[in-house]
């Protein structure tokens, strides 16, 4: 039997946040970021329905991913964002970012000795502090251009923030990009494609948007602008089955450490998903579910595999009903946001460590 753990995955809802998306950058080309197995909803049926929908590039975060896509049967462009391995970079025809010469000169072998030529595209460290080049990188740039076989056909940076709340430094990070851009321009080099735009650069700095934009959590649903507007729709709906329900007295103490003790007889439902899930131990008496269309408490630790919900105000629930965790159910709803706030994280690493565990359904 199964046991009720679910990610529902409502592709409609990645056509309709891309059309937002499109909609707010005037239908700039977008790099539609798929990494984490797309954010924990599956990277082989949302890339699939991207391309569908027009998406003419992917990113990813590793080589293995790109693989993935590949064997899936996708065949448009993968940007490979951190760890170009340079024998299945020419394999399966994925595109590298390189953020270092010495990766640009094992490439520019490996391409030679195929006799090809590969598209590449060059970061720059405008201030993430992760990877990129950094120092001199028009010098740099203007040295990779020239190897045998490296085709530079963009070049990127990212944002040190992934809510963009201090856009002094972001329009720092942009006037830093844009001079190497103009640079580089200046010095003759075609480069198509100069991109920096995330989420929240997408919403909130259109002066960053350049050649393309690289739209991840917006896909599914979630804006990392918090003084947002925008009509995206979540993807992801999460339910959990409540296994048992269990009538006790006031007074009884409730999973591990007792930190929740009845106060009235009460009716508590044990539901059949925990930690191991990707259901925080920080919602430990510290989370909503829905059940029946109201909202419920959880009641005492999370576990490895159960938590407990407070039933008692709900009438006529019985075991095997459904319990929301992120989703909508009558005039309920609870979102990755709520529950990152909750959780003091973001809704990306709710997203990811749910939508990894669950097992998917896709409408
Ligand atoms: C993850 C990532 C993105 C997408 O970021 P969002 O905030 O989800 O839009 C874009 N570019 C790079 C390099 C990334 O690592």
């Amino acid at each position: 039997m199964n046991r009720g753990f679910t990610a529902e995955i409502y592709l409609n809802a990645i056509s309709h946040n891309l059309k937002v998306i499109k909609d707010i950058s005037r239908n700039l080309p977008v790099i539609a970021v798929v990494k984490a197995d797309a954010y924990g909803h599956g990277a082989v049926k949302i890339s699939g329905r991207l391309i569908n929908d027009g998406v003419e590039y992917l990113a990813v975060a590793f080589t293995e991913e790109a693989k993935e896509l590949r064997d899936a049967g996708i065949n448009i462009p993968i940007l490979v964002l951190f760890d170009p391995d340079a024998e299945d970079i020419f394999k399966y025809s994925l595109v590298p970012v390189i953020s270092d010469k010495k990766t640009a000169v094992v490439l520019s072998k490996e391409a030679e000795r195929r006799n090809t030529a590969l598209n590449v595209h060059i970061k720059i460290d405008t201030g993430m502090g992760r990877l990129g080049l950094t120092g001199d990188p028009v010098k740099e740039i203007l040295e990779i251009a020239g190897m045998k076989g490296i085709n530079i056909e963009g070049v990127m940076s990212h944002f040190s923030e992934a809510d963009i709340k201090d856009e002094s430094f972001a329009r720092m990070q942009i006037a830093s990009f844009n001079s190497v851009r103009k640079e580089l321009l200046q010095k003759g080099l075609n480069i198509r494609l100069f991109h920096i735009a995330n989420s929240a650069a997408v919403e909130a700095l259109p002066e960053s948007h350049f050649d393309a934009i690289r739209p991840g959590i917006m896909l599914y649903g979630y804006s990392p602008v918090l003084t947002s507007n925008s009509q995206l729709i979540p993807v992801m709906t999460v339910k959990a089955k409540i296994s048992a329900l269990r009538r006790l007295p006031a007074g009884a103490p409730i999973s591990y450490g007792r930190t929740f003790v009845t106060k009235r007889e009460s009716l508590i439902g044990v539901m059949a998903a925990g930690y191991a899930d990707g259901l925080s131990r920080r919602f430990s008496n510290n989370a909503e579910v829905i059940v029946r269309g109201r909202r419920v408490s959880v009641v005492g630790r999370v576990c490895m595999d159960l938590t407990m919900i407070d039933l008692t105000d709900i009438e006529h629930v019985e075991e095997g009903d459904e319990a929301v965790i992120i989703g909508r159910q009558g005039n309920e709803s609870i979102d990755a946001a709520e529950l990152a706030r909750r959780a003091d994280t973001i809704p990306y690493e709710i997203l990811t460590s749910i939508g990894y565990r669950a097992k998917k359904v896709y409408y």
